[in-house]
């Protein structure tokens, strides 16, 4: 398999950037391609909600170039997955693969990993998790920071040239937040929030932090509204969504209702956390299309997560689905454990939107074409037609009756690329570099 794949690795290389900025939604030309013919048992339909069985999906240069009943066209090489379940890569919309929090040695806390390790080894560490979310059928993250400085641009670059194996990457670069980011500093040493973050408390700071991170390589804008009881204002807000222009999105992170307002009214993209949303904010997110990451964590993820504080986490949950808030996967792990990959752990938020009684189709919907609208690949990426790039997975089972299958991916292509075949991950370095 894996010499088989040798071909077609250029494909991948082929893809990096050819400008200043290139959106992960618009590729640039493609070389070599070659025929990939995937004989698919069932294709499920996310946006349907439905399957289709015995299809032929041909991809060319990457692409979906057709999914129907016709045989695999001649010379094409043919991928089995005539006993799976095919179904579009899957989409994590709030990563952090630049940091590992250990429990062990910092209770979780962010700060730690700032002091202790330096922006190389927040990189390799990235190099690891980003391989292991690709393992996962993870075929796209929105990575939102904490990176020290700017680990996340080289991951990203080094996904698209081909040095790494990796999903689809939208980056953040350094967090824009009011003095002080995430951290509790102390006068004597108010430089220890460095460089995890761009201090930012006029509109001008803030202007001026998003080309920063424009500059050194963000595809998204990453703004900490409210970790302070001095908070972001809606015009705050706005300068950064208007200097980010309609090519970069903003994701807000809020811990207060009145922060959440302040960012949907303000027009961000996205709401990351639902804890503390009222049903107001819920019903004008609804309004606005503006789409909420809810990361509810698993007991026990992050130091501190109670099972009561995770049942009120899948209450509120249940209710943003009551009301009709749109919804995008995003798990947001830093946590370590023993034993399981950055994939594994991230596949476990899977559970709190099957305990909020989400139905398994919008769970689905939630995990692909959903979150690919709520980072802005849409057209690209999120669902299985043509024309669309060739990020493919498959499981064992029907997802649309048994959800949990999509912790058993055992194939995965991205952009035409196969990655994993018959559940063993396969990756070869780049021959040609990708610019
Ligand atoms: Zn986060």
């Amino acid at each position: 398999m894996t010499k088989k794949t040798a071909g077609v690795v250029f494909v991948a290389t082929a893809w990096a950037s050819l400008s200043a900025i290139t959106p992960a939604n618009q590729a640039p030309p493609v070389q070599n391609p070659g025929v990939i013919a995937i004989r698919a048992g069932h294709v499920v339909d996310v946006e349907a909600g439905s399957v289709r069985a015995d299809q032929v999906i041909v991809v060319e240069s990457g692409r979906i170039k057709s999914i129907s009943a016709a045989p695999p066209p001649a010379g094409a090489r043919v991928i089995d997955l005539s006993g799976s379940y095919v179904l579009p890569g899957l989409i994590d919309a709030h990563s952090h693969l630049g940091m590992t929090t250990i429990a062990a040695r910092d209770a979780d806390r962010l700060f730690f990993s700032s002091l202790l390790e330096p922006t190389a080894s927040r990189a390799i560490q990235g190099v690891a998790h980003l391989r292991t979310m690709l393992e996962s059928g993870f075929t796209t993250v929105r990575d939102l920071g904490n990176a020290g400085n700017f680990a996340d641009t080289a991951l990203r670059r080094g996904v698209e040239e081909g040095w790494i194996p990796g999903p689809t990457m939208i980056n953040a670069g350094r967090i824009i937040a009011p003095f002080g980011g995430q951290f509790r500093l102390q006068p004597e040493k108010p430089d220890l929030a460095e460089p995890e973050y761009y201090f930012a408390d006029t509109v001008d700071e803030i202007r001026k932090a998003v080309r920063q991170n424009i500059h050194y390589g963000a595809r998204v804008i990453k703004l900490v509204v409210d970790q302070r009881w001095y908070i972001y204002s809606e015009a705050d807000v706005r300068a950064a969504v208007t200097e980010a222009g309609p090519r970069l999105k903003v994701a807000a992170h809020v811990n207060t209702n009145d922060g959440a307002l302040n960012a949907v009214r303000g027009g961000v993209a996205t709401i990351e956390h639902l804890q503390p949303l009222g049903d107001e904010t819920l019903t004008l997110m609804k309004e606005r299309n503006v789409y909420l990451v809810p990361t509810v964590y698993p007991v026990d993820s992050y130091a501190g997560v109670s099972p009561a504080m995770y049942k009120q986490g899948v209450e509120r949950l249940k209710r943003a689905y009551a009301i009709g808030t749109p919804l995008a996967f995003g798990a947001d792990v830093t946590y370590y454990r023993e034993g399981r990959t950055r994939g594994e752990l991230t596949l476990d938020h899977l559970q709190s939107f099957v305990d909020a009684g989400i139905p398994a189709a919008d769970i689905l919907r939630i995990m692909t074409v959903n979150a690919a609208r709520a980072v802005g690949v849409e057209a690209r990426r999120g669902v299985l037609k043509e024309g669309q790039a060739a990020d493919i997975v498959a499981v064992p089972a029907n997802p649309l009756t048994d959800v949990q299958t999509l912790r058993k991916v055992s194939f995965v292509m991205k952009d035409g690329v196969v990655y994993k075949a018959d559940g063993t991950f396969t990756w070869e370095p780049a021959r040609r570099l990708g610019r």
